[in-house]
């Protein structure tokens, strides 16, 4: 007989512990997720999901806008928030019972409350202990505001996606891929818009040409970029707010909102109780196998602060199961996994930035084409397309491949498996393109620069 409740409990029900669940059970282990908030974690709830339903709301007001260049005559369109707002929780929902219903056909034990380790095999909710082999930890993250004066009066994504009516005068504190998302959201739906971003360009980390080409995007899409500048203070003015600049200057907006990164959600779990080590950003170092510091305890997901993503999650999620429970150990390769930030136009990529691959290749080729795409040719909408390819000088093998343009995301998802595949410029060069596509300039292009540049 089982000397444990369970031999797995894992904490957190979202992308990555629903999956461990779902495939720990399958392999024949009794298995309980513990819920503070809703099934389903960020993506699902308050992320990923309905941030992409935004998005494709705020893109048909730039879609009405573009028409008319095509002969449409658009009467005045305007959007009604609350039918919007309605439909997006109403599929929201509709997700949450999705992942109730894998969860109790995999007959995993589904428990609500917020879950605290409360000794080396037990962990407690709502006042009952249970007892299990094996812990996940798989709490994610959680929006991070800046201690400011006034910190207070900023919303993260989390409320923004709740909002009962869109903001007319929007400031947005951060560069990063919240920032820049909301940023075409809120503009689409017809808000004036204010980046405000401490760095000189948006998306630290990503290559630098692609930087500077999102930025040049964004600002001629309007968006009103005060860069290279902090923010002092927020203040309440009547039904708006005052945010004061390191600048010196004052934005007078009716929603601050914060897309200052995410902290690790590990405050309060007991994990000191089992020795699980945290780091100072309150991440939970693990090994390949997402195994933490105590032997049977395990995290996967943004918890750890690896690559925080939820397709990422997932693998680690169902890599752990394979290896705990079904004897098969596997673990998640973190390299080569492509991205996108749902901006408007699309940043995606996959791979190196060209300064990475200089710092780890040495000399490698670069090759870009910034273009007007088709569409803007009619619609008069300054709008350039960015598509850059970085080949190992030695091996021809392509290091990086970047993209800025409208359906960025659907495009750079066969570009990785080319990747992955180790494909070279001669693969690329040998491929025959769909015209006229924007996809069509990753097989196209000519024309290489040679690079060395250290990273800076
Ligand atoms: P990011 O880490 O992407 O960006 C945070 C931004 O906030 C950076 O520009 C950073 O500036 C700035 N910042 C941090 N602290 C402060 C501060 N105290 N004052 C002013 N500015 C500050 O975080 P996000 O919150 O946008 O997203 C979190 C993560 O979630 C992402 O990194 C990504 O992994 C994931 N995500 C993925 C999405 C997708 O796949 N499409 C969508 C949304 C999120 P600096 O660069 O100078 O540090």
């Amino acid at each position: 007989m089982n000397a444990y409740d369970f031999d797995l409990f894992v904490i957190g029900g979202g992308s990555g512990g629903v999956r461990a669940s779902r495939i720990a059970a399958g392999y024949g282990a009794k298995v309980a997720v513990a819920e503070e908030y809703r099934l389903g974690g960020t993506c699902v709830i308050r992320g990923c999901v309905p941030k992409k339903l935004l998005m494709y709301a705020s893109q048909f007001g730039m879609a009405l806008e573009d028409s008319k260049g095509f002969g449409w005559q658009v009467p005045e369109a305007s959007h009604e928030w609350q039918s919007l707002a309605r439909a997006k929780d109403s599929e929201v929902g509709r997700l949450e019972q999705v992942y109730e219903g894998l969860l109790g056909s995999a007959g995993v034990k589904v428990i609500k409350g917020k879950a605290t380790i409360a000794g080396t095999h037990e962990v407690c909710v709502n006042g009952v202990t249970f007892t299990a082999d094996h812990i996940l930890i798989a709490t994610g993250a959680t929006p991070e505001v800046p201690q400011i004066p006034g910190a207070e009066l900023m919303v993260t994504s989390n409320e923004v996606l709740a909002l009962e009516r869109p903001p007319e005068r929007i400031a947005i504190v951060g560069g990063g891929y919240i920032a820049c998302e909301f940023a075409g959201i809120f503009k689409g739906l017809g808000s004036s818009v204010w980046m405000v971003h401490r760095g000189s360009r948006l998306l630290r980390g990503f290559d630098e040409q692609v930087r500077e080409h999102i930025g040049n995007e964004l600002a001629a899409n309007e968006i009103q970029m005060r860069l290279g500048t902090t923010v002092a203070a927020v203040e309440r003015k009547r039904n708006a707010y005052q945010l004061y600049l390191g600048s010196g200057e004052i934005l007078d907006v009716d929603l601050v909102m914060a897309a200052t990164g995410r902290r690790p959600n590990t405050d309060g779990l007991g994990l000191e109780r089992v020795g699980v080590h945290v780091d100072a950003r309150g991440a939970i170092p693990v090994d390949s196998y997402s195994r933490t510091s105590c032997n049977h305890v395990y995290a996967v997901g943004d918890v750890t602060d690896r690559l925080n993503l939820t397709p990422v999650a997932i693998h680690e999620g169902h890599a752990f199961a394979d290896t705990v429970f079904g004897n098969r150990p596997r673990r998640t390769d973190h390299e080569g996994v492509p991205f996108a930030v749902f901006s408007q136009p699309q940043v995606a990529a996959v791979g190196l930035t060209e300064e990475e691959a200089c710092a780890r290749h040495g000399a490698v080729r670069v090759y870009s084409s910034a273009f007007r795409p088709m569409r803007a040719a009619l619609s008069g909408r300054k709008e350039r397309v960015l598509v850059k390819l970085i080949a190992d000088a030695a091996t021809d093998r392509i290091l990086g491949a970047h993209i800025v343009a409208a359906d960025a995301a659907e495009i750079i998802q066969g570009i990785a498996i080319a990747l992955k595949a180790g494909a070279t410029k001669t693969d690329f060069d040998a491929t025959i393109g769909v015209h006229p596509s924007v996809a069509e300039e990753f097989v196209t292009l000519k024309n290489a620069r040679y690079s060395t540049r250290l990273q800076s």
